[in-house]
């Protein structure tokens, strides 16, 4: 009866609709460990928290989203909210968790000792429950459980927090969304997103439903004032100047002699660089605790209510040392091969969306240059078109102009067939015997490359995986090159009209064209219109050009450097670079990197069959 006694006495208190993180300051939300500051909920030191709780509050708000970094309190929000709404504007709430056992943690380590933390409340809590399903006595159930098919398909509930949901099976958060549909036509549901970045392991970008959600959502990122020029910036781990300058945490760049950086000596040089004034910030807690004060959410792009997104990387709350360290840890790691250190420092410490190929795109810094592609150029020495057949007779291609040693970009795209590649020639005014096309797929039978290649007098290429190959000069000397001598490709090979005629075709070392491409690009030799094609055009050709690249492995024990390039399947643009490159050497643009240098005597004497 104790209980109808209360009913009543609650039913003639006037409601209560402050703000929630002023509600739940004003002791009415106590914490306990494993929280990290217990006592009454304060958001005076993580300013950062008010405006999502607002956005929490707000009746036109349907989707909030938290992308933050790992351990960043961006869970007690959620618990917080839980208390807020169990005491004020009870409904069915429904936590998933990433797993049915972390659930069952989270429930008992956080979400039950929070509950009783709140008089509001604690008051309504039955004598027994079980963790999965504990039914207020004011009616209202509070559901918690992994991301199982059997816990997102009963009954309907007005709230819904979905906790690190990066990491959920496909189809999962659309799945438990489905829970709040009564509540969201009568415009009365919330859902609450919280979790690191995506994507899950062996999924991509587009694969990712918490990557759809978050940018679905206004987006709101956290930013604060700088103490000497009084401006505003994104306290993130590292941005980017227009002039391609970075800025945000910085350090004295110290290598060790295998080329690793050396973690102790950089980590003690760390600051935090202004983008606008450029001057240092010190880790300290007065840095800190200004940018709490002064902090504040910029909003990108139109304001729409109904579903908001919030971010702040670790730099806000996290010692900067510790962060140099990993990355330049992960740097090392991706030095080798190991791509996956890089991409969870900006999941989980950034909280940035990021897969292999984002990663390897931004990894790659092309040279963009002013120039018109139809004026002329006074260094071009000579043009080349290469072509890279794939199935269905769809060629990726490129033509670039040569100066000495240097080249710039003309044209990229796709075609389709033997007539699309002579109009490309064409129209970019490449003779035949500058057409190159790889005849690693389809060379034979009367549409095969070989066959092309004869009808159109275009030299056929293949990328080869030695380093060198012999030649042999007129006075029976060998010397070596990254090419293999001239051979002829037959397109009737194994048929009736074996022999009868050939197509030029010119074997090169895979390995070689891939340094010689890669140092180009590196010193800046190998040029892209800052207007080139169309912006989807554009972003493929940088992903394909972006997806190959080289890895070291550094052994210990013999103290030797091993490298390799890591092919992918879709860097059709790097075989491209690699047969312009071929061509500059063969027309004596580029030098050969194998070769012994002769007198002109004696490269007259190169035997050519
Ligand atoms: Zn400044």
């Amino acid at each position: 009866m104790g209980n109808l006694g209360q009913k009543i006495a609650d039913a003639l208190q006037p409601k209560d609709t402050r703000p929630t993180h002023e509600w739940a300051s004003d002791g009415n939300v106590e914490l306990f460990p494993p929280v990290t500051r217990t006592g009454i909920f304060d958001t005076s030191g993580s300013r950062h928290f008010i405006p999502i709780l607002d956005a929490l509050d707000d009746e036109r708000t349907r989707e909030v989203n938290i992308l933050k970094p790992l351990r960043s309190g961006g869970s007690l929000i959620g618990d917080i909210h839980l208390c807020s709404v169990m005491a004020r504007n009870p409904g069915g709430y429904l936590n998933v968790f990433q797993t049915e056992p972390e659930a069952k943690n989270y429930f008992f380590d956080r979400i039950e000792k929070t509950l009783q933390g709140c008089s509001q409340v604690a008051i309504h809590l039955p004598y027994k429950y079980e963790w999965s399903e504990l039914r207020l006595n004011t009616g209202a159930t509070i559901y918690t459980g992994g991301p199982a098919l059997s816990n997102l398909q009963s009954k309907g509930v007005r709230y819904l927090r979905l906790d690190e949901c990066w990491m959920y099976p496909a189809g999962r958060i659309v799945e438990a969304e489905g829970r709040v549909g009564d509540y969201l036509k009568m415009e009365m549901s919330k859902i609450l997103r919280i979790s690191q970045a995506g994507p899950y392991e062996h999924r991509t970008l587009d694969e990712c439903e918490w990557y759809r959600a978050y940018t679905r959502g206004t987006m709101h990122e956290w930013e604060v004032q700088c103490e000497h020029c009084q401006k505003y910036f994104e306290p993130v781990f590292s941005g980017q100047r227009e002039d391609g300058s970075f800025w945000g945490v910085t350090w004295e760049h110290f290598k060790k002699q295998n080329g690793d950086w050396d973690l102790a000596k950089c980590c003690a040089t760390v600051r935090f660089e202004c983008p606008h004034c450029g001057n240092p910030l010190l880790d300290c807690p007065k840095t800190k605790s200004e940018w709490n004060r002064t902090g504040r959410y910029k909003i990108l792009g139109e304001n729409n209510r109904r579903r908001v997104s919030f971010h702040f990387e670790c730099v806000i709350d996290y010692p900067w040392a510790d962060l140099v360290e990993l990355w330049l840890d992960a740097s090392n790691a991706y030095h080798r091969g190991d791509i996956k250190p890089k991409i969870q420092f900006y999941q989980k410490r950034r909280a940035i969306f990021k897969d292999e190929s984002s990663l390897l795109r931004t990894g790659l810094h092309l040279s963009r240059v002013p120039y018109e592609i139809n004026k002329d150029w006074p260094e071009e020495q000579s043009r080349f078109a290469t072509f890279d057949r794939q199935a269905e007779d769809l060629y990726w291609w490129t033509v670039r102009a040569w100066g000495l040693e240097k080249s710039r970009r003309l044209g990229f795209g796709r075609c389709f067939g033997e007539g699309d590649i002579k109009d490309v020639a064409t129209k970019y005014k490449v003779t035949p015997n500058h057409v190159g096309i790889d005849s690693g797929f389809l060379p034979k039978g009367d549409r095969g490359v070989y066959a092309m290649c004869c009808r159109n007098g275009w030299m056929a290429m293949k990328g080869d995986k030695g380093y060198e190959y012999a030649h042999r000069l007129n006075d029976g000397r060998l010397i070596r090159k990254s090419y293999a001598p001239l051979s002829w490709g037959d397109p009737e090979i194994g048929t009736k009209g074996e022999g009868r005629r050939y197509s030029p075709l010119v074997i090169y070392s895979k390995s070689q064209m891939n340094q010689i491409v890669q140092s180009l690009i590196d010193s800046k030799r190998w040029e892209e219109p800052i207007e080139g094609e169309n912006k989807d055009v554009e972003e493929e050709y940088q992903a394909q050009m972006s997806s190959r690249r080289k890895v070291e492995n550094f052994d210990e024990r013999t103290g030797q450097k091993k490298s390799y390039w890591k092919e992918s399947q879709n860097d059709h643009a790097r075989d491209l670079a690699n047969e312009q490159v071929l061509f500059a050497i063969l027309s004596n643009l580029i030098s050969d990197p194998v070769i012994e240098r002769l007198s002109k005597k004696e490269e007259q004497a190169v035997e050519s069959k």
